[in-house]
């Protein structure tokens, strides 16, 4: 059986270095005539899909289910093809491109690597190339925190643009002179694995000390408990309900978390002059003054022009910026297609 590479070798002329077609079944397809996209966004526990009629809108159709994350490949795949179908009962003739946002290492060509936390299963081969295949419409793939970045940055119109997605695990991405940033083998804006504290636990990525083990939704019911919270939390829910009935131990165990947030965003705001920082995330929603305690801790750990210069806000298209980002991608290479 020919390699992934193989059997989809070449890039769209004029696309980013992140997003190839499957060229496979794109060329035999008439697409500049085709005006939706789809854009889905596979998390760790629901697949959003949305369908899009209009550039930086909202989706005209959009639904949420579960992802079969322990299942295997083939559940996983069908659970993408079942939301396709859902958004489009009528049939694909209308849809010119997929795009499907995922956690975890994407590289230009769509192939996955290294662990991600549902798509184990897939590490090698090509999701995008995949779908491709089994619905006849060209399909691009790519992290999900670099499809909401793009999604935010394009939502606000602006060119410069960091967007750490704060939930159970942390990740972000970069939009750098209107164009988003990816880096080699799709890794650049893993912010959640930038290094803290290199002695401290130990990280799913193999690293110590990760942002992601110390701010992570589930490290901060931990953190609740080891400063003698007294709530009745099991879940980052539950804290956040605790933090806003006026919990102190709560409220310090989030402080803390932003502090944190604020060191590595600041680092981050160094290197790349972001002008626009976005706070999102489930945690980030679940507690809308989170972004704001992160603005106030980069008061002290910033470049202090930097960060004059900069905005630091919570996001504007909260758990759509996923697939609207995806959806976005699509567009942009099914434009170029036409
Ligand atoms: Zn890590």
């Amino acid at each position: 059986m020919p390699s992934t590479a193989a059997r989809y070798p070449t890039a769209l002329p004029g696309a980013t270095p992140l997003l190839r077609w499957s060229r496979r079944v794109a060329d035999t397809q008439p697409i500049g005539r085709r005006t939706t996209v789809i854009g889905l966004d596979l998390g760790g526990s629901s697949i959003k899909a949305g369908l899009f009629a209009n550039e930086n809108s909202a989706p005209v159709r959009n639904l949420v289910m579960p992802t079969p994350a322990h299942e295997g490949r083939e559940s996983l795949l069908g659970a993408l093809i079942a939301a396709v179908g859902a958004l489009c009962p009528d049939g694909l003739s209308d849809v010119g491109a997929i795009g499907i946002g995922t956690p975890g290492l994407i590289d230009d060509s769509g192939v996955i690597h290294g662990p991600a936390v549902n798509l184990s299963a897939w590490q090698g081969t090509s999701l995008s190339g995949e779908v491709t295949e089994r619905l006849g419409v060209p399909c691009v793939a790519g992290n999900d925190g670099s499809f909401a970045a793009l999604a935010e940055a394009r939502a606000r119109d602006v060119d410069n643009l960091l967007f750490v997605s704060w939930g159970t695990g942390i990740g972000g991405g970069i939009v750098c002179g209107g164009r988003l940033v990816t880096g080699h083998l799709g890794m650049a804006g893993e912010i959640g694995h930038v290094c803290v504290d290199p002695a401290g636990p130990v990280c799913g990525c193999g690293q110590r000390g990760c942002l992601e083990r110390f701010a992570g939704a589930p490290e901060l019911v931990g953190a609740y408990h080891a400063r003698g919270g007294a709530g009745d939390v099991s879940s980052f829910p539950g804290l956040a309900l605790r933090y806003r009935v006026g919990d102190p131990v709560a409220k310090a165990v989030m402080e803390a978390a932003a502090v944190m947030i604020a060191r590595v965003v600041g680092a981050a705001m160094s290197l790349l002059a972001p002008g626009t920082v976005v706070i999102g995330g489930g945690v980030a929603e679940a507690i809308p003054e989170l972004p704001g305690m992160v603005a106030r801790a980069l008061t002290r750990c910033s470049f202090p022009y930097l960060f004059e210069q900069c905005r630091v806000e919570p996001s504007r298209l909260g758990n759509h910026a996923g697939m609207t980002g995806a959806a976005e991608t699509a567009r942009d290479l099914s434009g170029r297609r036409a």
